[in-house]
This record gives structure tokens, sequence and C-alpha cells, in this order.
């Protein structure tokens, strides 16, 4: 893969994504103190997408809630760790740390031992290099996780020329998804437990790998992790008229959405798992998101915070997108994604 020439142009997606992020935030769809400082020139997105970044947000970080509030393996232990794939400048971590995601019955932070975040080296060093030049974050970094000694661990060292960065509790490691077995080494050096619940994250990730490649990283975690969870967020339905507007729009920036054609819809995403040997799996488009999670009050605060009158390229837009959760383990059952809404199948 080396030498990809679109390799560039999908690690730029990032800036897309953080920026539309910071969009969303700063007109008060949700708060998020941290992304600003991933971002040099903010711009003002669309109605649409801004409304599209705050509920891809809430759906990814209501999944994150809900595996850190499950209970933990043991009843010493409580702990979990979250493996992030293509994270780029996402704050999650930040979020979590801080206690910004807590809800009113968990404090998140102190079921999290570790989280790992994953992308091309060339993203990590920036992101890396971000984390070293602000106070604020390093703050949030280094708090402790939890009471119980040996947490408290005042370091943050950057590693193989600033390709990797580690504290106790949160690991930035530069890799390529599309060479997994480098990616598990690192993972491990770094102190992936097998034996602990884990929650890995792909949030418009996916998309631009090679089916292949995506595959063998679910197979892994399938076979190798015996607690796990998967949320998921990407693009599906490529062959109507705007789904085929959105690849030819990417193409023209020469990014390819390599995945899409191989799980164009609901029901394929789903299938990926199950016929990998997850228990459960599941996905609902933004629409459903929006129409069914959501509640009306949230739905009449988002409607005041900016003037919005494309809901019908809105609803075009949303059908085009999912969230996919999938898991191994019985005990997710009771929790995981069940406030989602009616299942909507393709
Ligand atoms: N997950 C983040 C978010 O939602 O804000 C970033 C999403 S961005 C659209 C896609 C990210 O996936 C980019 O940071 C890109 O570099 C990363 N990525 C794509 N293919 C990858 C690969 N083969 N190896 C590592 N990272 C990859």
């Amino acid at each position: 893969y080396l030498n990809d020439p679109s390799d560039e142009a999908i690690r730029l997606t990032n800036d897309d994504a953080t920026v539309s992020r910071l969009s969303a935030m700063q007109l008060g769809y949700f708060e998020d103190p941290f992304v600003k400082y991933f971002v040099k020139r903010p711009v003002r997105r669309m109605p649409i997408i801004n409304r599209g970044s705050h509920i891809r947000s809430r759906a990814l970080d209501t999944l994150v809630q809900q595996f850190l509030s499950l209970p933990g393996p043991s009843a010493t232990s409580s702990k979990k760790q979250i493996v992030s794939l293509g994270a780029g400048f996402d704050t999650r971590y930040f979020m979590i740390k801080s206690g910004a995601l807590d809800t009113e019955t968990a404090c998140l932070k102190h079921s999290l031992s570790n989280y790992f975040e994953v992308d091309f080296p060339e993203n990590i060093v920036k992101k890396a290099r971000i984390i070293k030049q602000r106070k604020e974050l390093q703050d949030v970094l280094l708090q402790p996780s939890s009471s119980s000694p040996g947490n408290n661990q005042q370091e943050i060292r950057l590693e193989k020329g600033g390709t990797e960065l580690s504290s106790f509790d949160y690991h930035l490691i530069g890799g390529d998804l599309r060479q997994w077995d480098q990616v598990v080494d690192r993972l491990v050096a770094h102190g992936l437990d097998r034996n602990a619940p884990t929650l890995f994250l792909s949030e418009c990730v996916f998309i631009y790998l090679p089916p292949d490649s995506a595959t063998s990283i679910l197979k892994w975690i399938e076979r190798t992790i015996s607690d796990c969870a998967f949320a998921l967020y990407e693009q599906i339905r490529p062959d109507d008229n705007f789904g085929k507007i959105m690849i030819r729009n990417l193409q023209m920036r020469n990014i390819e959405l390599k995945g899409i054609h191989d799980y164009p819809s609901l029901h394929h995403q789903e299938q990926r798992f199950l016929n990998l040997g997850w228990d459960h799996a599941e996905s609902v488009d933004i629409n459903t998101l929006h129409d069914c999670f959501l509640d009306d009050q949230e739905r009449a605060r988002i409607a005041k915070l900016e003037i919005f009158d494309e809901m019908e390229e809105w609803r075009l837009l949303s059908e085009h997108y999912c969230v996919a959760w999938a898991y191994k383990a019985d005990k997710y059952k009771q929790s995981f994604g069940q406030q989602f809404g009616l299942k909507h199948k393709s």
C-alpha cells in the first residue's frame, strides 16, 4: 500500500470531520471544549452538515456511555478499554476523561483502563504535537482515572519519532489499518488486554478500506477479544441518484469509498458482523436516529439553532449514512444500542 496517491486525500478527510465538529459545536448543537485546539481555520458548515455531525456524535457517544456503564468483568475490576480505529482528531477520550460525557448515574472515567487511537502516522504526528503544545489537553490527560494507586504516573511519552504517544491510559498509535498485524503488535505493546471488555469504534473509516481489510479486522476482534462490542458510522446506499452524486463528488477529490459496494444497505452492514460470528448486529440510518432516538425536546432545541429550510435535502443525505453496532457477549443485550428506535431495514 506504500505511496498510494489517494492515501493523502483520505488522511485529509480528518480535517473535514474536525472542522465540521467545531462548526456544530460553535453553533450550540453540542458541547466540546477540546475540538477548537485541533482546528486552525474554522469554517461554518451548512445546517444539514451541522445536524449530521450532531446526530452522529450523539449516537456514538451514547454507545460509548452504554458500554462504559455496563458492569465490569468481575467484582474487583470494572475496567474497560476503547480502541478507536482511524480516530483522526477525535476528542472523545478528552470528553470522557474530563467528565463531559458523564451521565446522571455514571462517572465514566472510572470505568476506563485504556483508550487507544490508531490512524496513519502522518495524522498521529500532528495530533501528538497538538497535545504536547496544549496544557489544557495535557491537564486532562494526566488526571488520574481512578483513585487506585499506580494510576498517577505523571508522564506523557512521545515515541517512535512522534508517531506514538502514551500516558498511563491514553495511547496514540501511528499505523496503517490495512496492515492490521502490525497495528495489533503496537496495540499489545501499549497494553491492549485481550481479556478486558473492549469497544472498537470506526467512525467514517471502514468505508475507505478495501473490504477485505475491514473483514480481517472484524474477524480478528471476534476471535481474539472474548468480550467485545463495535460501533460504526458510515455511508450506505451508493446506487440511487443521491448516492451516485455523493460518490462522484468524493472521486473528484481523489477519494474512493472502497467498502460501499460490498455493504450498501443496513442489512449488509448487519450481515457483515453476523457472518463473521458476532452474536448480534443492528443498524439504523440517520433519519431513524433523528425521528426515533432524539426526543421532542432535543429536536425542538436544535430547530432553534439556525435557519433550516433544506428539509428534503436533509432527509436524502440522512438516508445515506448509518450507525451500526454489534457485540459478542450477552451482557450487552440489555442496554447497548437500546434507545436507537425501531429497526428500519432497507
Ligand atoms: N474517526 C474520526 C472522526 O470521526 O472524526 C476521523 C474520521 S476521518 C473521515 C477518517 C480517518 O480514518 C482519517 O483520519 C484517516 O486518516 C483514517 N484512516 C483511513 N484509512 C486508514 C488506514 N488505512 N489506516 C489508518 N487510518 C486510516
